[in-house]
């Protein structure tokens, strides 16, 4: 059998580089052996504003101008719904926090998602004696859904081999890539945190930054926005919200951990005042980067092989965009903004 490309991963990454060949009319088979579970677990809010320090994400309106109509399509192809638009609404925590909201309106890239009237708290079971202040165009995918329906829609058409990729299989020879009985002109890596196992790209430095949360049922709780306090409360449906996330630098295992459960509950304690019950506990490992942006790029040597990774905490907002930007640059010669290529690390 041969195909145009391989991709290893079907996560958020995986997915965006897959629709991006479908567009294209290449032909493609991915590999998937559910090592990882970032895209799965993920919270899926898309936020254009860091609201610790009240800045925009990078390129933040340019990621949302190709995200929001890709997950439209992807909704119309699947036949389901994966995004919900939600207003952000940050939980102050003091004056200074409000004023510091304030001055973020002289900043434009900011100013343009932020609201500026002030909301008192008017929420039943919910801390926020300094008010809240609302972002704009935010919104959540619910990735499991996504990911999952996505699976099954290139299972339906042959597309994927639920299964480990080898890459001691890749036999490199003169125009083409032979992997045990395929032939390709390019592999594509979407692996996450598992490209550490990946003996092309392993030197890449990512970070691994484990997360978790949980979910909860709580009755008297009624929002339908996301909170932003002490930690995120993104509400599902029928008093159902995930809570989280946590931020844990050693810890390498995709498990939920009994000290991830008791950090989420003793920073709940500052976000609701209501009676919970927790109903699920999830993990994962986030692929991050120190300097904050994708790792997007060809190997030095063998210029059949790309990677797609480094989404950190911002996969929803960041893959469709990245995916573009790889495609275009294997395909049709365009340069990589230096700042996402993995040129960057080259010594
Ligand atoms: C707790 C938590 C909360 C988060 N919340 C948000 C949020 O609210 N908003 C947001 O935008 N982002 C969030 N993120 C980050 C987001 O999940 C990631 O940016 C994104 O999922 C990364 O996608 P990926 O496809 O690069 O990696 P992954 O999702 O890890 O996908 C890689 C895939 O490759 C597969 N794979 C790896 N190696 C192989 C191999 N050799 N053979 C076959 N398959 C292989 C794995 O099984 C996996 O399915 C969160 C992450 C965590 C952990």
């Amino acid at each position: 059998m041969k195909v145009d490309y391989i991709i290893v991963g079907l996560g958020l990454a995986g997915l965006a580089f897959a629709e991006e060949l479908l567009a294209n009319n290449k032909t493609f088979l991915v590999f998937e052996d559910a090592s990882q579970t970032s895209s799965l677990v993920a919270g899926g809010v898309y936020n254009p504003v860091i609201l610790k320090r009240f800045t925009p994400v990078w390129n933040a309106k340019e990621q949302l101008a190709t995200a929001l109509p890709f997950y439209e399509n992807l909704e119309k192809k699947i036949g389901q719904k994966f995004d919900k638009k939600f207003v952000i609404k940050k939980a102050f925590k003091s004056i200074e926090d409000q004023n510091n909201w304030f001055s973020a309106f002289d900043k434009p890239k900011v100013a343009y998602f932020l609201d500026d009237r002030l909301d008192k708290n008017n929420y039943e079971g919910v801390f926020g004696d300094f008010n809240f202040g609302n972002v704009k165009e935010a919104g959540r995918i619910d990735t499991l859904k996504l990911v999952k329906a996505y699976r099954t829609y290139l299972q339906e058409n042959n597309l994927i081999r639920f299964e480990k990729f080898n890459h001691k299989n890749i036999i490199f020879e003169k125009e083409m890539i032979q992997y045990e009985n395929l032939q390709t002109n390019r592999i594509v890596f979407c692996e996450g945190f598992g490209v550490k196992e990946n003996p092309y790209f392993k030197h890449l430095p990512l970070d691994e930054v484990k997360g978790e949360l949980l979910t909860i049922y709580a009755p008297e709780i009624n929002i339908d926005f996301i909170l932003k306090s002490t930690l995120f409360l993104i509400p599902l449906g029928n008093h159902h919200y995930k809570v989280g996330a946590t931020f844990n630098h050693k810890d390498k295992t995709s498990k939920p951990s009994v000290e991830g459960k008791e950090e989420l509950v003793e920073k709940l304690k500052k976000v609701i005042t209501a009676p919970y019950k927790i109903i699920n506990q999830t993990a994962g490992i986030r692929p991050a980067v120190k300097d904050r942006r994708p790792l997007i790029g060809v190997h030095p040597k063998y210029s059949q092989l790309s990677v797609l990774n480094g989404l950190g905490t911002r996969g929803v907002m960041i893959a469709p965009t990245v995916a573009k930007n790889l495609y275009n640059h294997l395909e049709n010669g365009a340069i990589l903004d230096i700042e996402t290529d993995i040129k960057r690390f080259d010594k």
